[in-house]
């Protein structure tokens, strides 16, 4: 079972051990590296009590667009300069911050256990 963060769960006994995967979408423009990422996850996996859990992470590539003349482009270096009209009022629309997407839960185990 997929589950959205914005998406409540019918069952009330789902359990921490029943997460199988969280997945993350990372933007490129905060420079978080998912091999960081996913190494501190591993540690504090037992303190989040998720054991089973896996972590996928998603990179988003920065879009943007050019206040001055519209053009929307993408960019792969840190140089906020519009590559049409080289204005400098530049808006980021994607590639910043870090989503949760996603939450996947064990459907198998689920449906067999039940604890009052
Ligand atoms: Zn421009």
């Amino acid at each position: 079972m997929r589950v959205a963060p914005n998406q409540r769960v019918a069952s009330s006994n789902v359990r921490p051990e029943e997460v199988t995967n969280v997945a993350l979408r990372v933007g490129q423009l905060d420079a978080v590296m998912p091999e960081a990422l996913s190494e501190m996850f591993n540690l504090y996996r037992s303190n989040f009590n998720l054991p089973n859990a896996q972590l996928t992470i998603e990179e988003e590539a920065v879009s943007c667009r050019c206040k001055d003349c519209d053009a929307q482009f993408s960019l792969d270096t840190p140089v906020f300069v519009c590559p049409h009209c080289f204005g400098c009022r530049v808006q980021v629309m994607r590639g910043r911050g870090i989503t949760l997407m996603e939450i996947t839960i064990s459907e198998t185990e689920h449906e067999d256990t039940y604890h009052s």
